[in-house]
């Protein structure tokens, strides 16, 4: 009998496209295939995003993936058969969650068969129509919602909703998701999740309203998923959480420690590990230490600050100072020569006068980013800042901040990456596209997370290689392969 196809279209952060690695997983376990038009797969191997946070590593900050079926190749599929859409949302800002609902149901207008399925944190309560209250439910062209933690159940909800199917024994039922062994997009660059969910309440952000509190993944777990990956080829390993500083294994807050227990598969062929997000009040000492001994850490630090006025990261219940970041920036600077620093900042937050707006500038002209993944403040319901009406900045000032902020990080972000000219960098190349005189056009990231574009003669996709840097394109360095 002919095997059901599926896609996943996945919006957000890396949590969700780390996610949609597992969905995959139990929905071919269960019995589907990916949906392949002329030799290409659109997922499990193909992520699609529409919409992303202002984290580094989303996938168009990455610039790993960013085909949208629903462009361009996706025209050729048009009407053919998909029988199960699954939509992994992201509702970071009410614009994505729209945005989401705009992307299904146009579509349908493709797929007008497929079944649609929704997961991600859009989702409160999982089910099918009628057996749950989820409102995502109230839309008549969406079959059924679960939550990501619920993703063993979807075998039996696909028995309810396709007639006569029989999904083949699940064997992770009784498991947590993190069991599921991830379909990994990229064999060499993987994800690894070490923990769920926020206690931090930031004021702004309904994470913790829809990941739920934190829970962390044992650290044998997370270990041995991370060798597993790398006896598959995993060259670089980012381990993924919402404030992974305050990981905990057996009760105890120990990043660090797992950080260094990673760190010993450099000798089974890991080269890099990164992590993301980190949070300011939890970066202690011992994972500085850490970063500056391991083999396999990068000289790059991602560290979101979101202001730099302390009365305005008091509003947004940060619970750090500016004084305390910077003293962090200091310690990791020091220990850790030619590291990067990046951050995420919102402008524009309700309340911001212009003072604390000079503040932030100043603060950027003191730190001397090397990146920022700056967001205009966009207003979420059911957050206290999302109440603060009456505080609400008008867009027009919003985005005059916005530029204005984003010009002082260009200064440092420049000058910075005008000192790697003339040096050789590792690059791991990401895309290795061919062009028409037989030579390849590459690009990947710098251990620095610089972004490195050249060209070879052959396809060196997944490798990692030296480059000589030669020149600058705004944020982009060009080079030659050593
Ligand atoms: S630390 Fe704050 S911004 Fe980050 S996920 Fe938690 S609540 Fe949201």
């Amino acid at each position: 009998m002919k095997k059901r196809t599926y896609l996943i279209k996945t919006f957000g952060c890396q949590m969700n496209h780390s996610d949609s690695e597992r969905v995959s997983h139990i929905l071919e376990e269960s019995g589907f295939v990916p949906f392949k038009d002329q030799g290409m797969e659109y997922l499990g191997k193909r992520q699609v995003v529409v919409d992303s946070t202002n984290s580094p590593l989303t996938r168009g900050a990455r610039g790993v993936v960013e085909e949208n079926p629903h462009r361009g190749a996706g025209r050729s599929a048009k009407n053919k058969e998909i029988d199960l859409i699954i939509f992994n949302t992201c509702s970071v800002r009410q614009k994505a969650e729209d945005k989401a609902i705009g992307v299904i149901q146009e579509m349908l207008k493709d797929y007008p068969m497929a079944k649609i399925g929704v997961t991600g944190c859009m989702v409160r309560q999982t089910g099918a129509k009628k057996e749950a209250k989820d409102p995502l439910l109230q839309h008549d062209f969406i079959d059924f919602v679960f939550r990501i933690e619920d993703c063993v159940k979807l075998p039996k909800i696909l028995e309810n909703i396709f007639a006569g199917f029989e999904a083949s024994p699940c064997h992770y039922e009784d498991d947590s998701y993190f069991n599921i062994p991830p379909n990994v997009t990229n064999k060499f660059q993987v994800f690894v999740p070490i923990m769920q969910g926020c206690d931090k309440f930031c004021s702004y952000c309904i994470v913790p309203h829809t990941r739920g509190r934190e829970i962390s993944r044992p650290m044998e777990e997370v270990f041995a998923e991370c060798q597993t990956l790398v006896k598959n080829g995993a060259k670089e390993i980012t381990l993924l959480g919402q404030n992974v500083n305050s990981y905990r294994d057996k009760g105890e807050k120990c990043f660090a420690k797992l950080l260094r227990k990673i760190d010993e598969l450099h000798s089974e062929g890991l080269s890099r590990l990164r992590f993301t997000a980190a949070h300011p009040q939890d970066f202690t000492d011992d994972v500085i230490d850490a970063l500056a001994e391991m083999k396999t850490s990068c000289p790059y630090v991602h560290l979101p600050v979101q202001h730099g006025s302390n009365s305005l990261l008091q509003d947004m219940e940060r619970n750090y100072t500016v004084e305390h970041y910077e003293e962090i920036i200091r310690k990791i600077r020091e220990k850790i020569p030619g590291v990067t620093i990046s951050t995420d900042i919102i402008v524009g937050f309700p309340g911001e006068t212009e003072e604390q707006f000079q503040e932030l500038l100043d603060f950027g002209r003191r730190v001397k980013f090397d990146f920022s993944f700056t967001a205009i403040y966009s207003p979420r319901k059911n957050t206290a800042a999302g109440e603060m009406t009456d505080k609400f900045i008008p867009e027009k000032i919003k985005k005059e901040r916005f530029h204005k902020f984003d010009e002082v990080v260009k200064e440092s972000a420049w000058a910075n990456r005008e000192r790697a000219i003339g040096k050789t960098l590792e690059v791991l190349v990401e895309k290795s596209v061919p062009l028409d005189d037989g030579l390849f056009r590459h690009s990947g990231r710098s251990r620095e997370f610089f972004e490195v574009y050249f060209t070879s003669g052959r396809n060196l996709m997944g490798q990692e290689v030296p480059v000589k840097i030669t020149n600058r394109q705004n944020y982009i360095l060009n080079g030659e392969l050593v």
